[in-house]
């Protein structure tokens, strides 16, 4: 008999858990109490106005791009994502402006029109930024540390130390830069999951990675084509709401 699961809720987390399970032989039942799947990844339209309520960049896009496979399908089948670059536009109350780039070179030199000191630092705090990355990758992301075992493993608790786990964002960034600029760029990525860098740990640092390496991709003009991109697949499963 195949083993059974129920997942509450219809939002990414849940689609993409269900798509796993299913995907490895289990029978999946989705509730959702909203009448449409997606979570926070809906549209709404008004009076003649859209609006788009939720996530609209890609930081990971290879992770989206396994599930597909894992599923056996092609992710371009279903969605078309494409690279944003510059990725955001930073704009100060000054008349400052500083287009988040891939591009090292061209952050420093913008970074370098307000303060010079920062921008010389840029590099340095990229490489830091990167290497959280790298510890988080390897320790944390996709690890579901069940066991006591597992939460006591040697390198997990070398990687706990390694991400400075008593350390802020705003702590982190403070030691490579100071002006208020640079640390409210930086710094928002907090904002990513709702919190404020003064209280959320310095390994939020590694979405500056992300962003500028491993991709920024934006939806395609139909973003509620994601969860069109799912139901396929999940409706040929027990799939309710
Ligand atoms: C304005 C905004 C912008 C964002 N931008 C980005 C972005 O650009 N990039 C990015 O990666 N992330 C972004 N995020 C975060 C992203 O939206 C979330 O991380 C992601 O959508 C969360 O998915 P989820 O499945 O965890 O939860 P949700 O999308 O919140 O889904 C949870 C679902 O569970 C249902 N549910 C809850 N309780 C029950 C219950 N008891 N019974 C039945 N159903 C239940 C809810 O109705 C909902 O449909 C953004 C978030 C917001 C608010």
């Amino acid at each position: 008999m195949k083993p059974e699961a129920v997942i509450i809720g219809a939002g990414f987390g849940s689609l993409s858990c269900a798509v796993t399970l299913a995907a490895k032989g289990w029978k999946v039942t989705v509730l959702e109490r909203q009448p449409r799947p997606g979570g926070k990844l809906q549209r709404i339209t008004q009076q003649g106005y859209t609006f788009d309520r939720g996530p609209s960049t890609i930081t990971m896009p290879h992770v989206f791009r396994s599930l597909y496979e894992l599923a056996g399908e092609t992710m371009e089948d279903y969605v078309q994502l494409y690279e944003l670059e510059p990725r955001t536009r930073n704009v100060f109350a000054d008349g400052t402006v500083v287009d988040f780039s891939k591009n090292a070179g061209f952050m420093q030199e913008q970074i370098a029109a307000y303060s010079p000191a920062d921008a010389a630092r840029y590099p340095e705090f990229m490489s830091e930024a990167a290497a959280l990355y790298r510890l988080s990758e390897q320790q944390f992301l996709g690890r579901l540390l069940l066991s006591w075992k597992d939460k006591l493993s040697p390198a997990l608790m070398r990687g706990l130390v390694r991400v400075r786990p008593f350390l802020s964002l705003h702590s982190l960034l403070g030691r490579y830069f100071s002006h208020p600029h640079t640390l409210a760029m930086l710094g928002r990525y907090a904002t990513y999951v709702g919190s404020s860098p003064f209280q959320s740990p310095a390994i939020f640092a590694m979405l500056a990675h992300l962003r500028a390496r491993k991709g920024s991709m934006e939806f395609t003009a139909e973003r509620i084509s994601w969860w069109r991109g799912w139901f396929p697949w999940l409706r040929s499963w027990a799939f309710r709401w």
